[in-house]
């Protein structure tokens, strides 16, 4: 189809040579725009100068800059904190807007968010058992009991058998002593 459309526009410049396709140029570049955050990521470039008016981008400059706000969104950053990483404390003079805000991305990029909120283990707590955020995994401490919970997690009888014998093993390298 692409094809097609290129032999018609070689037939139409042969026949009216004065009008070069501006289409043309364009469509060579490579296209950016297969990420969902693509909009939002030029919008939100874009709409910098209204926060300040150092940060009136060129159309070179916001392109060039897009992958990077891209890169934010896809590990979870809220437009808010983007815009608040770009912006917060900008010195009083920055020479060059563009390359300050690619410096800015690209040290400030958070790490991707885990799929699913890690909850530290709270040894003891009887309600630590019940989360239904993780997949269902035998208990570690060999009772062939399932609950969901992170790998490797001891459900409470095992704890306290464990507990139990631990206090026994001191209670006799106590009295060995
Ligand atoms: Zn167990």
């Amino acid at each position: 189809m692409e094809d097609a459309a290129r032999a018609e526009d070689g037939v139409f410049a042969a026949s009216e040579p004065t009008a070069p396709e501006p289409t043309a140029s364009e469509s060579a570049e490579p296209q950016s725009s297969g990420s969902e955050h693509h909009d939002k990521a030029v919008a939100l470039l874009v709409g910098l100068r209204r926060t300040d008016d150092r940060f009136t981008l060129s159309r070179r400059d916001i392109r060039r800059l897009t992958p990077a706000v891209i890169a934010w969104f896809d590990n979870g950053a809220s437009v808010t904190a983007v815009h608040h990483a770009m912006t917060a404390n900008v010195p009083a003079l920055v020479e060059h807007p563009a390359g300050f805000l690619a410096y800015r991305l690209r040290e400030l990029l958070p790490p991707t968010l885990p799929p699913m909120p890690v909850v530290p283990e709270r040894r003891g707590d009887p309600e630590a058992e019940a989360s239904p955020s993780y997949p269902m995994v035998d208990c570690a401490g060999g009772c062939n009991r399932a609950f969901r919970q992170p790998e490797g997690t001891w459900c409470r009888d095992c704890r306290a058998e464990r507990d139990r014998r631990t206090a026994e093993a001191e209670a006799v390298c106590g009295r060995a002593a």
